[in-house]
């Protein structure tokens, strides 16, 4: 009689749990089935004045940062979902280093409404691939994934755009670049990725959009970006959840 009892309790739990509304992910109120409230979803997604060309805050309305008059990225436009902050940060360390997927996903969805928000149709329209930062092969099976990839396949089904993995191999364990000199970024970078031959054929002429979780110094995404037009793609944005603001 005990086992089937406990059975009973479990299925009982289990429909309240359906009838019951879903809880934000962020206040624990009722979130209508979303994964976050619309309270908490207006406040994530408030338009976020910075550089049109690679992302950092800006407090004036120019349309570039005073680094971007004075230096030239491979990549045309970053589009960042928001500065790394509370709470983005803390959703992005519980889906990396937790493996709490769901706030991946939250993330993505985020990521996506501020695209359409800000992307034109047309120009989403001309993209070709999403790119996933590659991560160094031990690091992908530390982790047991790749979080940009999670994040490029979520926005891939939404906006109809497809992911190109395996064209561009990460090579070398990179040091993180926060804290070292312009010259130690450069040589961390150095040959970091390369072309893996295959789906190569893909890139050339293509518009391609690399996707990563978070852009700290813009090396990184510049350094792939220039593997690609080096390759003969004719165009590459970024966009990515979190655009760190360096204290330099
Ligand atoms: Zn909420
Ligand atoms: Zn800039």
């Amino acid at each position: 009689m005990q086992p089937i009892l406990q059975i009973l309790k479990l299925k009982i739990g289990r429909i309240i749990e359906h009838l019951l509304p879903a809880q934000c992910l962020l206040c624990c109120l009722p979130s209508n089935n979303k994964l976050i409230c619309k309270h908490c979803q207006d406040s994530l997604l408030q338009d976020r004045p910075c550089c049109q060309r690679c992302g950092l805050p800006l407090n004036k309305s120019q349309p570039f940062c005073g680094d971007c008059l004075k230096k030239e990225y491979a990549f045309t436009q970053l589009h960042a979902l928001a500065d790394y902050q509370k709470p983005y940060s803390t959703l992005l360390k519980k889906f990396k280093y937790t493996k709490q997927l769901i706030n991946g996903e939250l993330l993505a969805e985020l990521l996506i409404q501020s695209i359409t928000h800000n992307v034109s149709k047309q120009q989403l329209s001309q993209i070709d691939y999403l790119l996933p930062v590659p991560l160094h092969n031990k690091k992908h099976q530390q982790r047991g994934f790749n979080q940009a990839q999670l994040l490029a396949e979520k926005i891939s089904k939404r906006l109809n755009i497809p992911v190109l993995v395996e064209a561009i191999k990460r090579q070398k364990k990179t040091d993180p670049q926060e804290g070292l000199s312009l010259s130690k970024r450069k040589n961390n970078l150095r040959n970091a990725f390369i072309t893996t031959g295959k789906q190569q054929a893909k890139l050339s002429g293509g518009y391609i959009v690399i996707i990563d979780d978070v852009v700290t110094t813009g090396a990184t995404v510049n350094s792939l970006s220039q593997v690609l037009l080096n390759t003969g793609v004719q165009r590459v944005d970024v966009w990515c959840v979190c655009r760190t603001v360096l204290s330099t």
